[in-house]
């Protein structure tokens, strides 16, 4: 800023006092300025399909590079819709029920502007996506927490019961969960289904890592249960599922009442998403045996890394999904998680995120995230140090 201007400083009353930058954020550029491996925001360090890569040029080199449909392409509408009908035998309106958005963030985000009024409960549990409360506040809610508690970070829904209140208007729920991997089981489902009859709480649930749940486990999507479905935006991202986070392209899902308040936000947050990924992400969407694919894939990196680290003095939680493993590092060192995070990034070249990062208090047990989304060179050079601690 020129040394000539006023500061207007004194006058800004932040709506988010409380938040920092991101904490994805800070650890990537620490990663960068130490040349450490980045096993620290969760994206892959490997290419997006060559496949799907070409179809995006095909598309943007065909024209369509004008808006989009508010709501969509309607051909990766119909896409989304064929494919939740297939992997969960739920049926949703392609034109009235299906909105795509830019990124789930955004999808979270706008639904929580357009059903929560300032003063309303929304219950989410910690250790939470960092979105989520920020999303919460800036339209006046208020922030309830439940607790996922170490180590398998199962809910208590008990709690969740207790937590309930006339002014609870939503519930955020996100299976398989960042940061901890942990898969809610049918019987969480039915638990939810319990507390949530005879109310008028809406649910967001965050299925992001939809695809990426390990061993014999079944991701439980709300959209596999009527009763939590009719009362739910569902939300998902192509991030995730073709290793293309940074074109931001995902979608939201929910009955056509909530849908239609939920594009009453869209429409003046963003409008509309770029066009030529919704086209290629239409046709890619056709091929047959991605999702298990990608489920082999990160299984098997998952096991690669708990196998090398099994050998180490950091204490492994439990992964049933996602592609996050987190460690407890009590036998290397009594710092707090961040520090701790600062210090392995500088001297021992490897970056991850502090836990405490997911609390809105910063609360440190002692716990941090590694992304296994990453090559085998890149994970090997990571665990040779990381073994050594
Ligand atoms: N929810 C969760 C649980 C996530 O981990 C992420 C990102 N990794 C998002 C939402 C945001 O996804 P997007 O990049 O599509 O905005
Ligand atoms: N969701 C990713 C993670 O958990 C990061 C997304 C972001 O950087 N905002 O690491």
């Amino acid at each position: 800023m020129l040394n000539s201007m006023p500061s207007y400083a004194h006058s800004i009353t932040s709506r988010l006092p409380q938040v920092g930058t991101t904490i994805f954020s800070v650890m990537s550029a620490l990663a960068q300025q130490h040349q450490a491996v980045n096993l620290s925001q969760g994206f892959p360090d490997f290419d997006a399909p060559a496949e799907l890569l070409s179809l995006l040029d095909q598309h943007a080199k065909a024209g369509h590079n004008q808006y989009a449909p508010m709501t969509g392409v309607p051909a990766l509408r119909e896409a989304i819709a064929a494919k939740v009908n297939a992997l969960y035998g739920a049926q949703y309106d392609v034109e009235a029920e299906v909105t795509v958005t830019a990124g789930a963030t955004q999808a979270l985000f706008t639904a929580v502007a357009a059903m929560v009024h300032p003063g309303d409960e929304v219950i989410v549990f910690t250790p939470v996506y960092d979105s989520y409360g920020p999303s919460i506040e800036l339209q006046g809610g208020k922030v309830v927490y439940a607790h996922l508690t170490l180590p398998d970070y199962k809910p208590d829904w008990d709690e969740v019961a207790r937590l309930i209140t006339p002014r609870t208007r939503m519930i955020m729920l996100n299976t398989p969960h960042n940061p901890t991997g942990t898969v809610w089981t049918a019987e969480d489902m039915q638990r939810l289904i319990a507390l949530v009859r005879d109310t008028d709480i809406v649910l967001v649930s965050d299925e992001v890592y939809e695809h990426m749940v390990f061993d014999q486990a079944r991701h439980e999507s709300v959209m596999r249960y009527p009763e939590l479905a009719e009362r739910s935006f569902v939300v998902s991202s192509f991030g995730k599922t073709y290793h293309i986070t940074g074109w931001k392209v995902a979608y939201c899902l929910a009955p056509r009442e909530l849908m239609a308040e939920f594009r009453k936000a869209h429409q003046f947050i963003v409008f509309t998403v770029h066009a030529p990924s919704q086209y290629a992400l239409a046709d890619f969407m056709k091929r047959p045996g991605w999702y298990e694919q990608l489920k082999a894939l990160y299984q098997g990196k998952r096991d690669i890394f708990r196998q090398a680290l099994s050998g180490s003095r950091f204490e492994l939680l439990p992964c049933q999904g996602t592609y996050f493993q987190c460690v407890k590092y009590g036998a290397i060192s009594d710092e707090g998680d961040r520090a701790f995070v600062e210090r392995l990034t500088r001297e021992q070249g490897v970056a991850a995120i502090p836990v405490s990062a997911f609390y809105p208090q910063g609360d440190d047990h002692g716990v941090i995230r590694f992304c296994f989304a990453k090559s085998a060179a890149t994970l090997e050079k990571a665990l040779e140090r990381l073994i050594k601690l």
